[in-house]
């Protein structure tokens, strides 16, 4: 069963890597880890961040629609009901508001790790750990913590 936890109002990233993040995400199969971004990464310079972050845990690299439309990734790496399906163990959404559309993409009820700069995103609603974090603060400090530096 899922369970779905809201990310607290006052939650910040800190209080949420260092009891959840870290731990869980190097304990599940890593193949199957999707780093995925949406258009919260803003411009194709941060798509780096999210390789990076990917590149440390094992992850590959997925996308929703605008990051494709922005040509910041390529289509084969979208997500959703116009892109791929996919079937991960654990699905990393990060800036990604969780459209339907998008949604659609996700099969085999993966554990959903959400980052967010808005806590009141329609992805927390799915996600099982809600983090509201900048990604642009997160991703580098999670890759650091990660690789240990
Ligand atoms: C016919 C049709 C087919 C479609 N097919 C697909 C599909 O296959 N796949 C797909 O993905 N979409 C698809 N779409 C588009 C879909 O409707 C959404 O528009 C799209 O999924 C939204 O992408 P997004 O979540 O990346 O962007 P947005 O909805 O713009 O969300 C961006 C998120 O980033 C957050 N954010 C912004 N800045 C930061 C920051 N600095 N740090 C942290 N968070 C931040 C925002 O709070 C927001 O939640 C389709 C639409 C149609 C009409």
């Amino acid at each position: 069963m899922v369970e779905h936890i809201a990310p607290p109002a006052q939650a910040t990233y800190w209080f949420i890597s260092g009891r959840v993040l870290f731990s869980i995400i190097p304990l599940l199969g890593q193949e199957l880890v999707l780093v995925s971004i949406g258009r919260g990464i803003q411009e194709s310079e941060h798509v780096a961040l999210a390789k990076e972050l990917a590149d440390a845990i094992g992850a590959a690299v997925s996308c929703s629609r605008p990051v494709v439309d922005a040509k910041w990734m390529e289509k084969s790496r979208q997500v959703g009901s116009s892109g791929k399906i996919v079937k991960p163990k654990v699905y990393v959404a990060c800036g990604i508001s969780g459209s339907f559309q998008h949604l659609a993409g996700l099969k085999g009820n993966p554990f959903i790790v959400a980052i967010n700069k808005n806590p009141k995103t329609q992805m927390f609603r799915v996600a099982d750990v809600g983090i509201v974090a900048d990604l642009l603060e997160f991703l580098p400090a999670a890759t650091t913590r990660i690789l240990g530096k």
